[in-house]
């Protein structure tokens, strides 16, 4: 059994985090950000992100760089003009749009996880719960309900299932813990098993209006 005190190296090499772009209320929240950062630290995971110091993206960003991982941050070239997300530790990528940034964010990542953020971290989580859906990748998805923050979003979804609209094996795709030590437990022993509609689809930027095709699922 793995003892509190070792290190040991994750499956996973780089986790993609969407969280908010606001630090929320509760200082629980940003706990969770950086406690999260350190999660990923001590599992030798480097962190895949929106970009910026704003938020709780600035905290999980900044207590990943602390740590000596490496911060990749995807930023829209109209941030990076306007300076709206204040300065990203590590690696900074620039990209043209939204949809680009999500599949870069993707490509880059093993797996994903949510902390508590508003409509950008919900638009973030449920297109790679959809993509994961569909079979277009089956990285695992992780939601870290701090404080029961989410509580209300997974009795949603589960009422979705209830009601036919979403089935039990795509409930499945969410991956939920309150602490970040147990996330990245789930998410190492996750196996997918939803059903593949479209296994190993490339994700065609080019109907996005980009000039090349990204495969989101190695
Ligand atoms: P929200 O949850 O609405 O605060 O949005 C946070 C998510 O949307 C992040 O994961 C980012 O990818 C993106 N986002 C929203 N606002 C910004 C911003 N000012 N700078 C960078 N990313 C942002």
């Amino acid at each position: 059994m793995e003892r509190d005190c070792e290190v040991k190296s994750s499956k996973f090499k780089r986790i993609c985090v969407f969280c908010g772009s606001s630090q929320g209320k509760k200082t629980s929240y940003q706990e969770a950000a950086t406690e999260l950062g350190k999660v990923l630290v001590s599992r030798n995971i480097d962190l895949v992100y929106g970009g910026g110091s704003i938020g709780l993206m600035g905290l999980v960003s900044q207590a990943v760089h602390d740590g000596g991982r490496h911060v990749m941050g995807l930023i829209l070239e109209y941030f990076l003009c306007v300076q709206l997300t204040g300065v990203t530790v590590g690696e900074v990528k620039a990209v043209s749009g939204m949809h680009q940034r999500k599949a870069e964010m993707a490509r880059h990542s093993d797996a994903f996880i949510a902390l508590p953020g508003g409509y950008g971290t919900l638009e973030e989580l449920l297109e790679v719960i959809t993509w994961a859906q569909l079979g277009i990748h089956d990285k695992p998805v992780g939601l870290l309900n701090v404080d029961g923050y989410y509580n209300s979003l997974l009795s949603f979804i589960d009422k979705a299932v209830e009601e036919g609209f979403i089935s039990p094996n795509a409930r499945y795709i969410i991956v939920s813990a309150p602490t970040a030590k147990e996330l990245v437990k789930k998410l190492e022993e996750y196996e997918a098993r939803h059903e593949r509609v479209a296994s190993k689809l490339s994700w065609e930027m080019e109907q996005l209006g980009y000039s090349h095709n990204y495969d989101i699922s190695r």
